[in-house]
């Protein structure tokens, strides 16, 4: 583990505020934790909402000049940056591992997805268009512009530490806004690396802060009810996206909400169940489950649901459990104890109430926040399993026998993330993917986030996009300047 210390010790632990690591002003540091021990990896600044305040007169200042850069300049520094953080792939791949718990080929895909915003918008930076009409009724010019919103507030969870930071601050910067990043306090180390990454690319001071806290209630309330805000995007639970939409109203705040998911996973008979069986594995045990877009709910056409069952069962009962930097592990870690409890009660209840357990179903005797890879079936419609986000390594199976009563029982939520079928059947590709209620779907494929596509839920899942040219458009205004 000297590699490990080497980097931590390399990691700026402080605020990130005006490119420089600076303490908390109250002078307090919080914990940072290996969830695959528990043991300490290191300390970090806890901010309290002046910190935040005095990191926002940063971005306020920054601000005009940031926005008045030209485009290509701009798409320059996120290109270098993108450069920088592939270059330095395997530092912010083990540092994921290290904070968060996933299996290290994991993290190196995240280093690469989560790269990918910084490139893809280094490119959109430069095709930010509006238009122009001649009024219909010939008596002037319509000309429409977009501009940056402003200074943006960015709070993202712990579950990819690298792609949901780089997804809102690719286009905050592209589109010449500023941003304060709030990361969350299992795993703020990644984003300070970055912010890090972002200065020896040439960033000026001012236009990225990376505000590491416990007190996030309090941090986001404060710079919420500064009218200098223009902007939070918030990635997270549903429960505290409903609060900060509540919060957002006194200053009417533009918001993207990126929230909780209950994702169907639908296998119809026609499927190739090889293929279905891949898709599953990576759609629900990616990331050790704990993916707003993991498959939640598998559901099954009762012809194939045996073998389904069955091969899906051997798949996950194979899998090694152990520290996410141990080459022979396949899961990792659960991010910390209140989580693996829920899981851990999730799956009991299901148990209590009847449900078979295939594999798995159980927390493990060992340091950590381990559970084992779990398969149900047969689950009563009444435990909460069946609603709720599990986010842990828990794949639940049920049977269906027609097309309609699938895509019922998959839109009978109040979730709209992801949603995932396997069919061979083209007409019926047609048919349900414009049925089902989500703001997207995979066919036969289990992983869908792209870089160049719109992310984003519908319902109870947020409000919003990120990803794709749809995606700079939630940092900017839409103009009209009427000409004669
Ligand atoms: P969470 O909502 O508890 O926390 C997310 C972030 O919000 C963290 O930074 C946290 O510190 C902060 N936060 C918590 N309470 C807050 C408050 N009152 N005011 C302001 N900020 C507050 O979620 P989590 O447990 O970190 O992440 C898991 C959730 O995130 C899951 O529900 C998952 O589905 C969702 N998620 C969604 C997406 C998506 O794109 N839709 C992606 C990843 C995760």
């Amino acid at each position: 583990m000297t590699r490990a210390r080497t980097l931590l010790d390399s990691v700026p632990t402080g605020l990130w505020i005006s490119n420089q690591s600076v303490a908390a002003r109250s002078g307090q540091t919080f914990e940072v934790a290996d969830p695959a021990t528990g043991d300490l990896l290191t300390s970090v600044a806890d901010g309290d909402a002046d910190d935040a305040l005095a990191a926002l007169d940063t971005a306020v200042e920054a601000g005009p000049e940031w926005a008045a850069t030209a485009p290509r300049t701009r798409g320059e520094i996120l290109r270098a940056a993108f450069e920088e953080v592939t270059a330095r792939a395997d530092d912010f791949a083990l540092l994921m591992t290290l904070e968060m718990g996933k299996i290290l080929p994991e993290s190196r895909g995240e280093v690469t997805y989560g790269a990918e915003f910084l490139r893809w918008f280094s490119e959109e930076a430069v095709r930010i268009h509006g238009r122009t009409a001649t009024a219909p009724a010939g008596n002037g010019q319509i000309l429409v512009v977009k501009q940056p919103v402003g200074p943006a507030l960015a709070i993202t969870p712990w579950n990819f530490p690298l792609a949901m930071g780089t997804r809102k601050i690719g286009p905050a910067l592209a589109a010449g806004c500023p941003i304060l990043v709030k990361p969350a306090e299992d795993t703020p180390l990644t984003m300070l690396l970055l912010a890090q990454v972002f200065a020896d690319a040439g960033l000026p001071p001012g236009v990225l802060s990376v505000l590491p806290t416990t007190r996030a209630a309090e941090v986001s309330e404060a710079l919420m009810s500064d009218p200098r805000l223009r902007k939070v995007s918030f990635t997270g639970s549903t429960g505290v996206g409903r609060q900060l939409i509540r919060q957002s109203a006194d200053q009417i705040l533009r918001t993207s909400m990126e929230l909780g998911g209950n994702a169907p996973f639908i296998v119809f008979d026609d499927a190739d169940l090889d293929t279905a069986v891949d898709g599953a594995m990576a759609a629900k045990m990616r990331n050790g489950g704990e993916a707003c877009t993991a498959a939640n709910r598998i559901l099954v056409q009762n012809g194939i649901r045996p073998a389904f069952t069955e091969a899906l069962a051997a798949r996950i009962a194979d899998m090694a459990v152990g520290p996410g930097y141990d080459d022979a592990s396949a899961l990792g870690p659960i991010i910390n104890a209140k989580q693996l409890d829920s899981v851990a009660g999730l799956v009991d209840e299901a148990v209590a109430a009847g449900a078979i357990v295939h594999t798995g179903g159980t927390t493990l005797d060992r340091p950590g926040h381990f559970y084992a890879p779990t398969v149900l079936s047969d689950v009563p419609e009444q435990c909460a399993i069946t609603r709720q986000e599990i986010f842990g390594p828990v794949a639940v199976i049920s049977g269906f026998d027609t097309e309609d009563e699938a895509v019922a029982r998959a839109n009978a939520t109040e979730y709209g993330l992801a949603a995932y079928f396997y069919t061979r059947d083209l007409d019926r590709v047609a048919r349900v993917s414009a049925a089902l209620e989500y703001g997207m779907v995979g066919v036969n494929r289990g992983v869908i986030s792209d870089a160049a596509a719109p992310f984003g839920g519908i319902k109870a899942s947020g409000l919003g996009v990120e990803g794709g040219s749809e995606g700079i458009e939630e940092y900017l205004n839409t103009k009209y300047i009427a000409l004669t």
